[in-house]
């Protein structure tokens, strides 16, 4: 199948990253000096445009033909949909996305019965080195820039939208470490805030335990949640799971997760891939819940059973193992909740979001879709 690329809304290639500015990359006084030669009004007019109504500039018919034929020049859009997957139910989105420059990125709508969120990509590839994550085995490529954070999460909400849904829930947990992009994250995350609307509840930022950003996202004004992928409890482990450890261990990361969870007064979550015979005996469960109530409120602990991944040879813990577990962190007072593998039919869940599409000829290899789910080249 050869790829296509969206008709109207096509990204124009920009010789300088992030120096000329893509659609959402500004701000409204951004947008305010580009409708410098405009009635004072159309600032709101385009501003409601781009985030209310999650439009286009071209979409936009209550404004002059010629204002919107500029500003489809002026803010051209940053992602180019390559494909979309979905999953049999239609509960599950998601997107490859190609950026300037030629990197890909993918993003994740998920329905829940109560709620819909999205999880979106914060670098192409990410230089944390991960064993286990399929990202972390591809390597770093780069930063993203605001305004392809922001553009994830508005394709999302006019998804959900055009499913019958409000997009309630963004999750910086795609592709990437938010808090090595820290400068071009955090105003996305203002975005999703000030422009869609959503409140810093149902906004979480997953980080590897990047120490210094952790301290720094305790001073913004916003208090989002916070969920630190933790996956070992004792140094040796986490050393050889996480190798960022080595920098930031875990006596010095819990210091900066307690300080947060001070500054903020909002519980904090900790990640961990149930890995077998790894990381998910009894010894393991009483080192994370000493962890977790170290904290002045203890965390709550996410299980994820380790999705499979091309370069990582342990498998997840089974069904029976990941109940064991999470029993025995209840019997020690704390909290936990399995979360379910999502996607996995396309290759979205956890980890998964690989860089498959890199260095083939194409620039672009879609695996055949497996049963029950649809990979289409987006039109
Ligand atoms: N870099 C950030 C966010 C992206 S990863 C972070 O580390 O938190 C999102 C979550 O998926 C992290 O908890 C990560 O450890 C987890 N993860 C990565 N690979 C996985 C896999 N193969 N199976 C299950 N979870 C995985």
């Amino acid at each position: 199948m050869a790829p296509t690329h969206g008709t109207g809304d096509r990204p124009r290639p920009r010789r300088t990253l992030g120096v000329v500015p893509t659609r959402y990359d500004v701000d409204r006084d951004a947008l305010a000096g580009i409708l410098a030669d405009e009635p004072r009004y159309r600032v709101e007019q385009v501003w409601d445009g781009l985030y209310r109504q999650l439009a286009s500039p071209s979409e936009l018919t209550a404004l002059p033909r010629a204002l919107r034929a500029r500003l489809d020049d002026d803010l051209p859009a940053a992602l180019s949909a390559v494909s979309e997957s979905i999953d049999g139910a239609g509960a599950t989105v998601k997107w490859l996305f190609r950026l300037d420059g030629g990197a890909h990125i993918e993003t994740v709508l998920m329905h829940y019965r109560d709620r819909t969120t999205v999880c979106v990509s914060t670098q192409a590839g990410c230089a944390m080195a991960c064993g286990f994550c399929a990202t972390g085995q591809a390597g770093f490529q780069r930063h993203l820039t605001t305004g392809e954070i922001v553009e994830q999460t508005v394709r999302a909400a006019r998804r959900a939208r055009d499913d019958g849904r409000r997009l309630g829930n963004v999750v910086l947990m795609g592709m990437g470490e938010p808090l090595a992009n820290y400068d071009r994250v955090w105003p996305a995350v203002e975005r999703a805030h000030a422009g869609l609307g959503l409140s810093a509840r149902h906004l979480t930022l997953s980080t590897v335990g990047l120490v210094p950003g952790i301290r720094r996202l305790a001073t913004e004004h916003l208090p989002v949640n916070l969920a630190v992928s933790l996956h070992a409890a004792n140094d040796r482990l986490r050393d050889e799971l996480v190798p960022i450890n080595r920098r930031f261990p875990l006596s010095v990361l819990v210091g900066a997760c307690a300080d947060y969870l001070r500054a903020k007064g909002r519980r904090l979550s900790f990640e961990w891939a149930l890995i077998d015979d790894t990381n998910d005996r009894r010894t393991d469960a009483r080192e994370l819940a000493d962890l977790a109530r170290a904290l002045p409120l203890p965390a709550h602990v996410n299980l994820i059973p380790l999705n499979p991944t091309p370069g990582y040879p342990t498998r997840g813990t089974p069904p029976d193992g990941v109940r064991r577990f999470r029993r025995w962190l209840r019997d020690l007072g704390v909290n936990a909740t399995v979360r379910r593998n999502r996607g996995a039919d396309i290759d979205a869940a956890c980890g998964q979001l690989a860089a498959r599409a890199r260095d083939t000829p194409l620039g672009v290899e879609l695996r055949p879709p497996r049963a029950g789910s649809v990979t289409a080249p987006t039109r």
